[in-house]
C-alpha cells in the first residue's frame, strides 16, 4: 500500500462532554472510581472504533486522559512533586487529581498554554537531584485495551525532550543532558513493553522541534532517538513534530533513526520541498495535510495535488496522510449542529469529518480519483460555494479595509496633551482607582441568562434584571468611592462570545466543544465571513450605567486580537486583515460610546501576548498588525477621551516598545503576584502613559488588608512616577463572590487613600 491513513489523536472529552461530567461527577462524589473508569473506557471504545469504521489505519491510543497528557507523561515517569507525599508505588487517582487541581492541603502544579493554542497542559516541575521511575503503564494498558476489541493502535507518547523542555526546574538549574540520563530508561521501558505488547508503531511527539531550539537541545536528538530506537527493536517509531516548520532542524531530524516523521503541512506549507528532498530513503513521511486546529472543510483538490507531488518526487515509497496535528483541538462531531443550516454546514469539518477527508485523500491515492470521485465532487461543491458566498464575501468591507490609512492609526495629539485634557475633565485625583470591568457573575446571574435563552422569562424581563444589577453596582461603587466605575458586565456570558454573537461574519455552535484544561471546555465562535457591526453593542448599558452616577464609567471592549485569538478563524484571508475588519467593527463602537457621552473607554487585550507566534523571527510582523489594529480601534477619538487597555499577564520584557506603541492613556496589568517586579522593565523603558498594576490577585476568594495594598503601591512608586499609577486589581472580578469583591475593593479604595494624603505630605 502507497498511502495509509492516519491520525495523531482524538477529542478525549465525548461529543456530549460526556468524560466532562464523569470527572466533575467523581469530584463531588456522586460517582465512584470504578464508574469513572467505565465512562473512560466506554469513550476510548467508541473513539477507536469510530476511527476505524472511518477508514483509518493508524489509531492512536493513549491519546486519552482524565485531565492532560503532560500530566500523565509526568506520571509515567514518577515526576510526581514531594509535596504530594507519593510512597512512589501506582499514583491513585486522588494523587493524580491534587496534582491536576491542588485540595485544601496542597497547591495545584501550574498549568500554562501548550505551544500556541488554546489548550492549556500541566507543567512537569523538576526538583534538584530529580529521579525518574516508571510510574504508570497507561500506554501500554490502553495499547492492550484498544488490542483486546481488535483494534492495533499506534500508541501516543509525548517525546522526553519535549516533556522536559515543557517542564519547569523549581530549585536551581536545570540540566537537559543529566535529566535525559535519568530519563531515558523509563521511556526505553515503556516503549519495549509496548513492542513487547504487540505495537507496530509508535507515535513519539516532539513538538519543541518547531520552536527556537538552542544547539545543545538540538545535539540531545541523535542520542536519545539511538537509544528509542534500539528499545523499539521491530516496533517502528513515527516522530511527530507539528505547530509550526522544523526549520533548522530539518537534516538533523532527517538523521534521527525513526521510520516516519510526521510534519504539519498546514502551518508551515512551504517546508514540503526542502523536505521531500532531504528525507531519507528509510524514513516515511506522514503529511499533516487536514487542519487540526480548525473547523474548515479541506479544499481535496488542493491537498491532492499536494500529496501526489509527493507521491511523484518519492516515487514507490510509503506515505501517511495524517492531521496536521491532534484532533483534539477541534470539536468532536458536526453532525450534532442541527440548528445550522445546510449550506454553513457545508462549509465546515470537525474531528470526525476530518477522519473522512483523511480516509478519501489515502484512498484516491492508492486506487485513484474515481474510487472517490463522489466525495471529490462533493468536496470541491462546498469549497466553492464557500468561495463565492455573498455571506462570507462582502465588497464594502473589504474596501473600508483597503482604505485605512496612517493617519487612522494616530490619536490627534501626543499623550502629554491629551492628559491634561482628561484630568481636567475628569477631574481624577492622584492614583486614581478603577476595576478591570466584571463584577460577580452570581448564581443569580447565571440562572437569568439561562432563563432568558430558554425563553423562559421575556427578554423585557431578562433586561430590567440586568438593569437592576447595574444599578446596584453603580450604587456600590459609588459608597465606596472608587473614581472611574464600571457597569459589571453581567450582560456577558464571555467576552468574545458577547461581541461573536453581535457581529456580522460570525456564528456560533450548539455543541462545539473543545477542551480548555483539564474538564474546562470552550465553544470558540467562529468568523466564516467578513465581518462588520449593524448596530451598537455596548451603549445602551454603558449609557444606563453613566445615567445612574456623576462619576465617569468605562466603557468596555474586547480588543481585535483577542477576539481573534479566542475564535476559529477563516483560512482564506490573512489574519490581520481579519483583525483590522474587527478593529474597524470595533472603532465605530468606540465612536458610538464616545457620541453617548462616554469618557473613558477601556480595549481589553488579554491574549495579546498568547498570539505572538513560536519563532522569533516571526514576532515583528505579528505585532506591527497586533499594534495597529488596536490603535485603528482606539486613535478615532477626541483627546480629552481616555482610553484604557487591559492585559492580564506579567511578562512584557520583550515587547515593551509594542506596548507603548499602543499609546493606550492607560493600560492596566497583572502585577500583585509578582510583587510590582515587572513595573522594571516599564521603569527601565520609560513608560510614557499611565499604568494600573494590578494591587491584587483576583484568582482566590482572599481578602487583602489595606497594609499589603499599600505596600504594593509604595513599591509602585519606588519604579514609576506617582503621576503615571492607577489603582486597580490584577483582573475582573467575575469568577469572585460579592462579599469579598466588597471588602477587598473597599481595601483598596482606603489603601489608595492613605498612600494618596502621604504623597500630598
Ligand atoms: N474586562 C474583562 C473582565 O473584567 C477582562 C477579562 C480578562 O482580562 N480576561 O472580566
Ligand atoms: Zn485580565
Amino acid at each position: 500500500m502507497m498511502a495509509i491513513s492516519a491520525n495523531l489523536g482524538f477529542p478525549r472529552i465525548g461529543v456530549k462532554r460526556e468524560l466532562k461530567h464523569a470527572i466533575e461527577q467523581y469530584w463531588t462524589g456522586i460517582i465512584s472510581e470504578q464508574e469513572l473508569k467505565r465512562t473512560a473506557a466506554e469513550l476510548r471504545q467508541k473513539h477507536w472504533k469510530l476511527q476505524r469504521d472511518h477508514g483509518i489505519l493508524h489509531i492512536p491510543s493513549n491519546d486519552f486522559s482524565l485531565y492532560d497528557h503532560v500530566l500523565d507523561t509526568a506520571v509515567m515517569v514518577g515526576a510526581v512533586p514531594p509535596r504530594y507525599g507519593w510512597q512512589g508505588e501506582t499514583v491513585s487517582l486522588s494523587t493524580y487529581f491534587a496534582m491536576a487541581r491542588g485540595t485544601s492541603d496542597v497547591t495545584a502544579m501550574e498549568l500554562t498554554k501548550w505551544f500556541d493554542t488554546n489548550y492549556h497542559y500541566i507543567v512537569p516541575e523538576f526538583h534538584a537531584g530529580q529521579t525518574f521511575c516508571l510510574a504508570s503503564a497507561k500506554p501500554i494498558d490502553e495499547f492492550k485495551e484498544a488490542l483486546a476489541l481488535g483494534i492495533l493502535t499506534r500508541p501516543v507518547i509525548l517525546g522526553p525532550v519535549s516533556f522536559l523542555m515543557l517542564g519547569k526546574s523549581v530549585d536551581g538549574p536545570f540540566s537537559l543532558g543529566q535529566s535525559l540520563s535519568r530519563i531515558l530508561p523509563v521511556y526505553e521501558s515503556v516503549i519495549s513493553l509496548l513492542a513487547g505488547a504487540g505495537a507496530e508503531w509508535i507515535q513519539i511527539d516532539e513538538p519543541v522541534l518547531t520552536l527556537d531550539l538552542s544547539q545543545e537541545v538540538m545535539d540531545a536528538f541523535p542520542d536519545v532517538y539511538a537509544r528509542l530506537h534500539r528499545a523499539a527493536a521491530s516496533a517502528r517509531i513515527c516522530l511527530a513534530t507539528y505547530f509550526n516548520s522544523l526549520g533548522d532542524a530539518l537534516s538533523m531530524v532527517c538523521r534521527l533513526p525513526v521510520q516516519a516523521l510526521h510534519v504539519d503541512l498546514v502551518r508551515a506549507p512551504e517546508q514540503i520541498d526542502q523536505l521531500l528532498h532531504s528525507v531519507p530513503e528509510t524514513m516515511c513521511l506522514s503529511l499533516g495535510i487536514i487542519d487540526g486546529r480548525n473547523i474548515w472543510r479541506t479544499d481535496l483538490d488542493i491537498a491532492l495535488a499536494m500529496l501526489e507531488r509527493a507521491k511523484d518526487i518519492l516515487p514507490g515509497r510509503q506515505i501517511m496522510v495524517a492531521p496536521s496535528c491532534s484532533l483534539i483541538h477541534c470539536p468532536v462531531d458536526l453532525a450534532e449542529e442541527n440548528k445550522m443550516d445546510d449550506e454553513t454546514k457545508g462549509w465546515l469539518a470537525f474531528a470526525t469529518q476530518k477522519l473522512d477527508e483523511i480516509s478519501v485523500l489515502t484512498k484516491a491515492l492508492n486506487d485513484g480519483h474515481e474510487a472517490v470521485k463522489e466525495a471529490l465532487l462533493e468536496s470541491s461543491r462546498r469549497v466553492q460555494s464557500r468561495r463565492q458566498s455573498p455571506r462570507i464575501h462582502q465588497p464594502a468591507i473589504q474596501s473600508r479595509v483597503a482604505s485605512v490609512d496612517d493617519s487612522m492609526l494616530r490619536r490627534k495629539s501626543a499623550y502629554s496633551a491629551r492628559r491634561e485634557l482628561q484630568y481636567s475633565f475628569l477631574r481624577l485625583p492622584a492614583l486614581p482607582t478603577t476595576t478591570i470591568g466584571s463584577f460577580p457573575q452570581t448564581a443569580e446571574v447565571r440562572t437569568m441568562r439561562a432563563a432568558a435563552r430558554k425563553r423562559e422569562i421575556t427578554g423585557e424581563q431578562y433586561r430590567v434584571f440586568l438593569k437592576k444589577t447595574i444599578s446596584e453596582a453603580i450604587r456600590f461603587q459609588e459608597e465606596i468611592g472608587l473614581d472611574v466605575l464600571v457597569h459589571g458586565e453581567t450582560e456577558r456570558n464571555d467576552m468574545v462570545e458577547y461581541f461573536g454573537e453581535q457581529l456580522n461574519g460570525f456564528m456560533s455552535t450548539q455543541n462545539g466543544w473543545v477542551q480548555s484544561y483539564g474538564t474546562r471546555c470552550v465553544k470558540p465562535p467562529i468568523i466564516f465571513g467578513d465581518v462588520s457591526r449593524s448596530s451598537a453593542m455596548t451603549v445602551d448599558w454603558i449609557s444606563y450605567a453613566q445615567s445612574l452616577t456623576n462619576k465617569p464609567v468605562k466603557g468596555m471592549l474586547t480588543g481585535p486580537v483577542t477576539i481573534l485569538q479566542w475564535s476559529f478563524v477563516r483560512d482564506d484571508k490573512p489574519r490581520q486583515d481579519i483583525a483590522f475588519q474587527l478593529a474597524l467593527a470595533l472603532r465605530d463602537e468606540v465612536e458610538d460610546l464616545e457620541a453617548a457621552g462616554i469618557k473613558v473607554i477601556q480595549i481589553d487585550e488579554p491574549a495579546l501576548r498568547e498570539g505572538l507566534p513560536l519563532r522569533r523571527k516571526q514576532w515583528p510582523a505579528y505585532l506591527e498588525w497586533a499594534v495597529n489594529a488596536f490603535k485603528l480601534v482606539s486613535s478615532g477619538v477626541r483627546d480629552d477621551t481616555q482610553i484604557h487597555t487591559h492585559m492580564c499577564y506579567s511578562n512584557f520584557n520583550d515587547i515593551i516598545d509594542s506596548i507603548a506603541a499602543l499609546d493606550a492613556d492607560v493600560i492596566s496589568i497583572e502585577a500583585s503576584r509578582s510583587n510590582m517586579e515587572l513595573l522594571q522593565v516599564f521603569a527601565q523603558f520609560q513608560y510614557p502613559n499611565e499604568i494600573g498594576p494590578g494591587v491584587y490577585d483576583i484568582h482566590s476568594p482572599r481578602v487583602p488588608s489595606v497594609e499589603e495594598i499599600s505596600s504594593h503601591l509604595h513599591n509602585a512608586l519606588a519604579v514609576l512616577n506617582s503621576g503615571q499609577i492607577w489603582v486597580n486589581p490584577d483582573c475582573g472580578l467575575k469568577t469572585r463572590g460579592w462579599p469579598e469583591v466588597r471588602k477587598s475593593l473597599k481595601n483598596m479604595v482606603a489603601a489608595a487613600r492613605s498612600v494618596r494624603s502621604a504623597l500630598l505630605k
